[in-house]
């Protein structure tokens, strides 16, 4: 039969799976050997430098993201601090004020001490950000925002990065390349955390980078993970091949749920503002509907009752659990300024939702019976 391009939710269905050579076996096996006969095929040495498991991992990685090669880390933090490692001492950062709270700690605090500047920006005014784009730049994007969902056009990032001979990253965590494909709009590294949807289960830590192309700078990314040693371990990688295989499923249902969960919450007059890029009145929804193919399962919405009411609602529900982080089969929510700590520009009454796919008549009724409490 002649081979065709198959479609992600094809690819994703059979992530990593060849039958095994010497066994039949269809899921393939962990690889958990730290080291490897010289004389062996396969030409691994070391795991810390190549392992099969991880491997398989970053080639479905790279194939699902449409870029040619991804490199897969210890933590999403570990992936951004390798990325910003390797651009070397007088390189530049221009990133969102807004930018997810750890890579804003990597990109304020640690980055400088590598000698790199970082330069937080609104994106809402590209002209002003070329202002400080040179060759020797990075552009960091994050879109949609955490967690303010506010949308960032990427074409025009990418367009304007160009023009000045600079690289641009976009944090792809929260749509995931189901959603939202940048490498496909001329982005030249899409970042990970994997700890997210793409794992999905709330049960492993990892990130990725993935490349567009190979180049000097891809070399450098990939000595960092060798080098520094922050790789994401064989069981880890397998449990993250495993999660990928029902993310397209695990996408469709959390992205329907949060998208009636949003228009429940934006005719609630208990509720002050809902922040989803899937509702009409979204500011950014014209360029969501660009280069997003569903508005994601991400939500962030106001109580009218002030810092303690949206608190109160946290402690009230009882599907959604009370607790950071996102991209897992429950429900979670939490009162993200709490979580940011002292300086954030969150404000004081938002919730921030990750939708997940129980049935979402439970989900309304959670929040419904929440709010009472505010
Ligand atoms: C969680 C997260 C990260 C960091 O990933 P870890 O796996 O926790 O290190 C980076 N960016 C975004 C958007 C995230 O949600």
């Amino acid at each position: 039969m002649a081979d065709f391009d198959k479609r992600i939710e094809t690819l994703l269905a059979s992530a990593g799976m060849s039958p095994d050579l010497q066994t039949g076996a269809v899921v393939p096996p962990i690889h958990l050997a730290t080291t490897f006969e010289k004389t062996a095929a396969g030409g691994f040495h070391y795991t810390r430098e190549a392992n099969p498991t991880r491997q398989t991992l970053e080639s479905v990685l790279a194939k699902i993201a449409a870029g040619t090669t991804a490199v897969a880390f210890s933590s999403g933090m570990a992936a951004a601090a390798s990325i910003v490692g390797a651009l070397g001492a007088g390189s530049r950062v221009v990133y969102p004020a807004d930018v997810y709270v750890g890579v804003r700690k990597l990109l304020r605090d640690v980055a400088p001490r590598w000698g790199i500047e970082a330069h937080p920006v609104a994106f809402d005014d590209i002209e002003n950000v070329a202002s400080i784009v040179n060759e020797s730049t990075l552009v960091w994007v994050e879109t949609p925002s955490n967690p303010m969902l506010r949308i960032t056009d990427i074409q025009a990032v990418v367009d304007m990065a160009r023009s000045r001979g600079a690289r641009t990253l976009v944090d792809n965590t929260w749509p995931t390349p189901l959603i939202q494909k940048p490498l496909a709009l001329g982005v030249d590294f899409s970042l990970h955390s994997l700890t997210k949807y793409i794992a999905g289960h709330t049960d492993v830590l990892g990130g990725a980078i993935i490349a567009a192309d190979e180049g000097p700078l891809v070399d450098a990314i990939r000595e960092q993970q060798i080098v520094a040693g922050a790789v994401l371990d064989p069981f880890s990688s397998w449990l993250t091949l495993r999660g990928l295989r029902t993310l397209a499923v695990r996408m469709q249902v959390a992205c329907d749920n949060a998208d009636r969960l949003a228009s429940f919450l934006s005719e609630d007059n208990r509720v002050a503002r809902v922040h989803y890029p899937g509702l009409p009145t979204h500011p950014g929804r014209p360029t969501a509907e660009k280069q997003m193919s569903r508005a994601g399962a991400m939500l962030s919405f106001e109580t009218r009752a002030g810092a303690e009411g949206a608190m109160a609602v946290a402690e009230r529900t009882r599907v959604f659990v009370n607790a950071t982080s996102l991209g897992g089969t429950e429900s979670l929510l939490e009162h993200r300024a709490s979580s940011e700590g002292p300086g954030t520009p969150t404000p004081e009454t938002l919730i921030r939702v990750s939708v997940g796919i129980e049935h979402v008549d439970d989900l309304i009724a959670d929040l419904d019976q929440a709010l009472s409490a505010a």
